[in-house]
């Protein structure tokens, strides 16, 4: 079984209210091998909400407690990023899940690049929180402009 964010199946979870469908995910999750996950969601967040971002630091620098995930009202949404991040870690491992199909860009499922926390749309080299996570547990992680 594999992990796909919900957001690219349809599923209208993306902060706007909207979504970002992917044809190659679909047929994935079409095939019945997969299951949908929304992180933020999991953990508690509102849809619609407030964009946010990783702000001055890493996702490993949120794991280790260093650094903070905004929303672009200055607002602090670290705990619940947290939470939908080991929510998704959980699922992953009921499931025994190797690998995860993940929105690209994105502060919870981003895998590679994400943005800079200044809310201006400047990408930088990164992962999302539940990606890294998931990476931390050994699971392949790609988006969906890798399939
Ligand atoms: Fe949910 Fe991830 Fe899609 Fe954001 S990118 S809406 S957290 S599944």
């Amino acid at each position: 079984m594999i992990l796909i964010s919900a957001c690219l199946c349809g599923v209208d979870c993306k902060y706007s209210g909207k979504n970002n469908y992917s044809e190659g995910a679909f047929e994935l999750f079409k095939s019945g091998k997969a299951m949908l996950v929304c992180p933020e969601q999991l953990g508690g967040l509102s849809t619609p909400r407030h964009p946010a971002e990783i702000s001055q630091g890493t996702a490993e620098d949120v794991i280790n407690g260093c650094c903070k995930i905004l929303n672009n009202q200055g607002e602090d949404v670290t705990k619940q990023f947290i939470k939908g991040a080991e929510e998704t870690l959980k699922i992953a491992k009921a499931i025994d899940c190797k690998k995860a199909i993940l929105k690209s860009k994105s502060p919870s499922c981003g895998c590679g690049k994400v943005y800079n926390g200044n809310f201006d749309g400047t990408l930088i080299k990164g992962n999302g929180l539940t990606a890294q996570l998931l990476l931390n547990n050994g699971i392949e992680v790609v988006t969906e402009e890798d399939i």
